[in-house]
């Protein structure tokens, strides 16, 4: 599986790109901005993506969503609770006094239980992770071993919730109750900063402590 994270616009959002050589095909997660050099990585690799995927609907993770999907075609994938949060793109936008970006219709509403996505031997799978937003989802890839966390865990630290739609309690049940089951070996690529591992978190995440 071919996975490269690239640090997306003014806030450096980690965009994954995931693609399955034998089939050519690729999913987009978070494409926050940065789409030319986004494109640039699936032209590389001579792949055509089938899914673009949100982990919530902050500027910085879905700006550029409008743009990849017209250059690719493919489908967003979101969880409905974010979608009056992305409704109010334009106020995000005003937040970091930078253009609204072109907005488009989610195709998927991304569901626990009912949204997976294929590419090649893997399954994506959501997990419903509210608290940073409400619509806040993170990615379980069992083939990969990996977490795509978004904005709800990072390294030694864990998601914001003084924004509209945050929730202190709430992010720190979801955490607990669907990304501390993951085994210590799972490699977790946050919204932001480095790569880290739940072990790692379990044992020196501050915010973890007493989970
Ligand atoms: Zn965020």
């Amino acid at each position: 599986m071919i996975h490269e994270i690239l640090p997306v616009g003014l806030l450096q959002c980690n965009c994954s790109i995931f693609g399955d050589e034998a089939s050519h095909e690729a999913v987009v997660i978070d494409p926050g901005d940065d789409i030319s050099a986004i494109l640039a990585i699936i032209a590389k690799h001579e792949m055509k993506v089938k899914a673009i995927v949100i982990t919530h609907a902050h500027i910085d993770h879905i700006g550029g969503a409008a743009k990849l999907k017209t250059a690719t075609g493919a489908p967003v994938y979101m969880n409905a609770n974010d979608q009056e949060l992305y409704d109010r793109l334009d106020v995000q936008a005003s937040w970091l006094q930078v253009p609204t970006p072109s907005q488009t219709n989610v195709d998927v509403n991304a569901r626990e239980g009912q949204t997976t996505i294929e590419l090649g031997p893997a399954e994506f799978l959501v997990l419903e992770t509210p608290g940073h937003t409400q619509g806040s989802i993170s990615l379980w890839i069992p083939a990969e071993n990996k977490l795509i966390a978004g904005d709800t865990l990072f390294r030694d630290s864990i998601g914001r919730t003084d924004l509209p739609g945050g929730d202190h309690r709430q992010i720190l049940r979801s955490i607990h109750d669907k990304l501390l089951p993951l085994d210590d070996e799972v490699v977790v690529i946050p919204g932001h900063g480095p790569n880290t591992t739940m072990g790692r978190e379990r044992r020196s995440n501050p915010f973890l402590r007493g989970l």
